[in-house]
């Protein structure tokens, strides 16, 4: 008998991971990935609902109440932009709007999300001074003082990590934004794509002029949106800048901001989701979402040190934990199994820690229940490991 489409099995969503085969696994999927991260079911509901028009008084609702929680979550009074892209267009579009050829820059870098500063920067023609320290450690301030005491009058602008995703590891930001400050009148621009609603971050008691994030991470949103907040001093040299730039132009993004629109047309049902997701951050509180997750930053730690894992970053940062696997251990094969095996889906390590680390979430709607089964299906596979 044919089936009709009502009985058609709807795939499982397994399959369309990376390197995943189909299965017919049917426990639910448990994302502890730093990035995508689950999302409220409320926050899930408003994806489902029909299409808004973006020129309308009812989407412009939704937009304002963005731009105004954001700013709440930023801890800022600064301009806040919504870009339809990923975190990445987000960090591009902090490039192209800042600078003009031949300005001096600093990037300072730990990971592979403070490398991908560099690699925008040289896709643009610059060539930054690149302060590079050892993957799984923080900047050193000392070092950092160091050249910009040498070069801080020449520089435009600093580009920074907050949470550095690849390793785990938090940066000094404050102290670093404190030290650009004094030694130079360079931007302090700083990607917390995933530390924004986790790992605590103050735009304006900072003095950060520009901070990158996108809705995928802390703000408990699907991927697609970017959100960039810009200080006055931001916003003059964005005017100057000489950058080609059409589509990630903040200058016409801001001027629609007051019209509640964008100049294009946005992901709308994901600006819709995310208000219901801001609504959600500032009933329970940005300290409290500050507290609820580093406690349950520690209290993974802890678990898995119990399991023998060692911690990788210092010092470690609220959103994530990664740890480095023991000798005995492939964490690229582990990684596979618990997703293939217990639909527990965690990261590898990237570039050159692949294979060597793994990657835990602890932030937004990651819940204890959820890290719970992922560390005794971890045990599981250890056990089994040991048998072998
Ligand atoms: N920076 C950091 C710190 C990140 O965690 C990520 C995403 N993992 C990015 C940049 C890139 O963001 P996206 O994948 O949304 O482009």
């Amino acid at each position: 008998m044919r089936r009709t489409n009502s009985e058609t099995p709807i795939p499982n969503p397994q399959h369309l991971l990376k390197n995943q085969p189909p299965t017919s696994n049917p426990q639910p999927l448990v994302l502890l990935t730093p990035g995508p991260t689950p999302i409220p079911p409320s926050v899930l509901a408003k994806l489902a609902e029909p299409i808004l028009h973006h020129r309308t008084v009812e989407f412009g609702a939704f937009f304002e109440r963005v731009i105004q929680d954001l700013q709440y979550v930023f801890r800022t009074k600064n301009t806040v932009l919504l870009q339809t892209t990923s975190g990445t267009g987000g960090m591009e579009s902090a490039v192209a709007n800042l600078l003009s050829p031949g300005d001096k820059t600093l990037v300072a870098t730990a990971g592979a999300f403070g490398n991908r500063w560099g690699k925008i920067l040289k896709a643009y023609g610059f060539l930054p001074i690149i302060q590079e320290e050892e993957w799984g450690s923080a900047i050193d301030p000392n070092r950092f003082e160091a050249l910009l005491k040498t070069h801080g009058k020449d520089l435009k602008a600093v580009y920074l990590t907050h949470t550095e995703t690849s390793t785990g590891v938090v940066h000094p930001i404050e102290v670093l934004s404190r030290l650009i400050h004094q030694y130079s009148d360079a931007l302090v621009v700083v990607d917390s794509i995933s530390g924004l609603g986790g790992q605590e971050l103050k735009t304006d008691e900072w003095n950060l002029d520009v901070v990158v994030s996108a809705s995928q991470k802390g703000l408990m949103n699907a991927p697609g949106l970017a959100f960039i907040s810009l200080s006055e001093r931001a916003l003059q040299v964005m005017e100057m800048s000489k950058c080609p730039r059409f589509y990630w132009d903040w200058r016409t993004m801001k001027k629609s901001v007051p019209n509640k629109e964008t100049p294009y047309t946005p992901s709308v049902s994901l600006v819709v989701a995310q208000a219901e997701a801001l609504r959600l951050i500032k009933e329970e509180g940005i300290e409290s979402v500050w507290a609820k997750t580093t406690r349950l930053a520690q209290w993974t730690r802890e678990e898995l040190k119990k399991l023998n894992f060692p911690l990788f970053p210092h010092p470690p940062c609220d959103v994530l934990t990664s740890v480095s696997v023991p000798e005995s251990v492939n964490a690229t094969e582990l990684v596979h199994r618990l997703l293939k095996d217990f639909r527990i889906s965690i990261a590898d390590g990237q570039e050159k820690l692949k294979g060597r680390i793994i990657r835990i979430a602890h932030m937004g709607y990651i819940r204890k229940e959820d890290l719970q089964r992922g560390f005794s299906a971890l045990q599981t596979c250890l056990t089994d490991t040991q048998k072998k």
